[in-house]
C-alpha cells in the first residue's frame, strides 16, 4: 500500500480520542486545535508534490514517559505545571506522520506494548519471538527499555527501527556503551549504541542527532490573521509555570514591572498562599489555548533561566512579543547545573534557550545579564521602542516539519552500513573555517548546517590539497 498524503487528520483522531489520561487529552486538543494548518499543508504538499511516494509504513509511537509509575507522576504533574515539552512534540509528530500517509499505532502502557510486539509465551520457559509488524518505533528514554524487556533477543536485530524522541540530544561519545566506559562518558541514559542520528531533538542544535522538532502554533493560522490580532498592550509575560523557577530572580522581575504590568502563568496548588511578589498578575497555569491568547496581548515573554530550551519562546517570538532572557555566565553544562547532570551531552549553554538567541537573534531576543539592573533596564526600554512583527522560522511551521520528517522517513535507513547517500552530494557546500572553529559554527556564519553524512566526500587527501 502507498503512502498518500492525507488532508484529514480522522485516522489519528480514531485512535487517540476518548482518552481519559491528562496527558492524551493535552494531544488531542492540540492536535485539534491545529488540525486547519495540518490539512492546509497537507494540500499544499499534495499539490507541489514532487515528493516520492513510498511505502505505507506501519509506525508504532510508544510514549514510555507516560506508562508505569514514572507516567503516573508525569500526568499528575500535567495539570500542576509540569513540563510539556515532549507533549508539544508527541503530539506534532502524530499529526505529521498521519498527514503524510503512514499507519499509525499509539501505546502508553507497558501491558499493551507487550500485547503489540512482546515474544509469544512458549513450551516451557522458552519465549517465542514474533517478527515486528511495525517498519518504525517512534519511543523515548524510558520506552527503550521497556522495548528491551519486551522484546527480548529481537531487541538488538530491530534496533535500526527505533527512533527516540531526546530533547536535549545524545551525544555520540555517550552513545557507545564501551567507549564510554573507557573514557568515563557513562550515564543513566546512554549507551544503548543506537546511530547517533535515531536520537531525535527538540532543537536543531547538533548535526550529531536529527533535529525533530515540533510546529510553533500560530504560524497556523497566519493567513486568516486579523489587522487588530496583534495589538500589544503594555504587558510583560513570565515564563515559569512553577514558582521554584522564580527564586532568586526577584530583582529582576523588579525592574521589567517598573515598565510593564507583569503577568504569571504559574501552577497554584489550591489552599496554598502565593510565593510571588502582590504586584504580579498570576492567572494560574492556562491552557494552552488562553496561555497563546495572552501571548498575543503582551509585549514581553520574560525568561527566568529555567525551563531550558522549551517551545514557549518559539510560541511567543511566533505571537509577535519579544523574548528577553538570561546570559548564562560561567555556561550551564552537567558539570554544574543539577538539570543537566546525567544527561547524555557536554554542552554548554550560554543562556536560557540557544536556539532562541543564536538562531532567532535581536530584535526577537534580547539576551541579557540579569544580575545586572541596568543592562535589564536598558533592553527593556529598546524593547519597547521597537515594533516587531510576528515571526516564525520555517522549520517549526507545518511544512516545514511535513517536509523534514517526510525526509527522514524517505532516507533515514540504519540498518544499511554503506556510506550515506542522502543528502546528495549537490548540496555540498565547503568552507575553510578558522582554527580552532567547529563545524557547526563556521556553517553557521553562512547560514548553512553542518552534515556529516557529506563528510565522506571531503575526507580524502585530494579534497584537501584542493
Ligand atoms: N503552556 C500552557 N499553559 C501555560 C504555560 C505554557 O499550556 O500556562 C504551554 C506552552 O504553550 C508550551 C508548553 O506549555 O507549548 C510547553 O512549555 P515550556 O516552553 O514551558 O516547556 P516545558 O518545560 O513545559 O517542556
Amino acid at each position: 500500500k502507498k503512502a498518500e498524503i492525507r488532508t484529514t487528520l480522522n485516522q489519528l483522531f480514531e485512535v487517540i480520542s476518548n482518552n481519559t489520561s491528562p496527558a492524551m487529552r493535552f494531544i488531542q486538543t492540540r492536535v485539534e486545535r491545529m488540525s486547519v494548518g495540518w490539512t492546509q499543508a497537507g494540500l499544499k504538499m499534495r499539490q507541489s508534490s514532487n515528493k516520492t511516494v513510498s511505502t505505507q509504513m506501519r509506525v508504532l509511537l510508544y510514549l514510555g514517559a507516560l506508562a508505569g509509575s514514572i507516567g503516573q507522576h508525569f500526568e499528575a504533574m500535567v495539570e500542576r505545571g509540569g513540563p510539556l515539552g515532549e507533549l508539544v512534540q508527541w503530539a506534532d509528530l502524530s499529526a505529521c506522520l498521519t498527514i503524510l500517509g503512514q499507519n499509525l499505532t499509539f501505546s502508553t502502557s507497558q501491558h499493551h506494548l507487550h500485547s503489540l510486539i512482546g515474544a509469544a509465551p512458549g513450551r516451557g520457559s522458552c519465549p517465542i519471538q514474533r517478527p515486528l509488524t511495525f517498519d518504525l518505533i517512534y519511543t523515548d528514554y524510558h520506552g527503550l527499555a521497556h522495548l528491551q524487556g519486551a522484546m527480548g533477543l529481537a531487541f538488538q536485530h530491530y534496533q535500526c527501527r527505533f527512533r527516540i524522541l531526546d530533547s536535549f540530544g545524545t551525544e555520540p561519545a555517550f552513545n557507545l556503551g564501551s567507549y564510554a566506559r573507557r573514557w568515563g562518558y557513562k550515564t543513566l541514559w546512554g549507551s544503548w549504541g543506537l546511530h547517533p542520528l535515531q536520537y531525535m531533538t527538540m532543537f536543531p542544535h547538533t548535526p550529531d542527532n536529527s533535529f525533530l522538532g515540533f510546529v510553533s502554533e500560530e504560524a497556523v493560522r497566519e493567513e486568516e490573521r486579523e489587522p487588530d490580532a496583534y495589538r500589544k498592550d503594555r504587558i510583560a509575560v513570565v515564563y515559569g509555570k512553577q514558582d521554584y523557577m522564580w527564586q532568586g530572580k526577584s530583582e529582576y522581575v523588579d525592574v521589567i514591572s517598573e515598565e510593564l504590568e507583569t503577568h504569571a502563568t504559574v501552577y497554584q496548588p489550591p489552599r496554598h498562599a502565593s510565593n510571588l511578589p502582590s504586584f504580579i498578575r498570576n492567572h494560574g497555569l492556562l491552557t494552552q489555548k488562553h496561555f497563546l491568547q495572552l501571548l498575543r496581548r503582551a509585549k514581553v515573554f520574560v525568561g527566568l533561566g529555567f525551563p531550558y530550551e522549551g517551545p514557549a519562546p518559539i510560541e511567543a517570538v511566533a505571537l509577535g512579543c519579544v523574548f528577553l532572557q538570561p546570559r548564562f555566565e560561567p555556561p550551564h553544562s552537567s558539570d554544574n547545573t543539577d538539570f543537566y547532570k546525567g544527561k547524555p551531552t557536554t554542552r554548554q549553554i550560554t543562556s536560557q534557550h540557544p536556539y532562541a538567541k543564536e538562531v532567532i537573534g535581536k530584535p526577537y531576543v534580547w539576551t541579557v545579564d540579569i544580575t545586572n539592573k541596568t543592562d535589564v533596564r536598558e533592553a527593556v526600554k529598546a524593547i519597547l521602542s521597537t515594533e516587531v512583527k510576528p515571526f516564525t522560522p520555517r522549520e517549526f511551521t507545518c511544512e516545514g516539519m511535513l517536509e523534514r520528517v517526510h525526509a527522514y522517513i524517505t532516507h533515514q535507513n540504519f540498518s544499511s552500513k554503506s556510506v550515506p547517500a542522502w543528502p546528495p552530494r549537490s548540496a555540498l557546500r565547503v568552507h575553510l573555517g578558522p582554527l580552532g572553529q567547529s563545524c557547526v559554527t563556521v556553517c553557521h556564519r553562512y547560514t548553512l548546517v553542518c552534515e556529516p553524512a557529506l563528510f565522506h566526500h571531503v575526507n580524502s587527501p585530494a579534497a584537501f590539497t584542493r
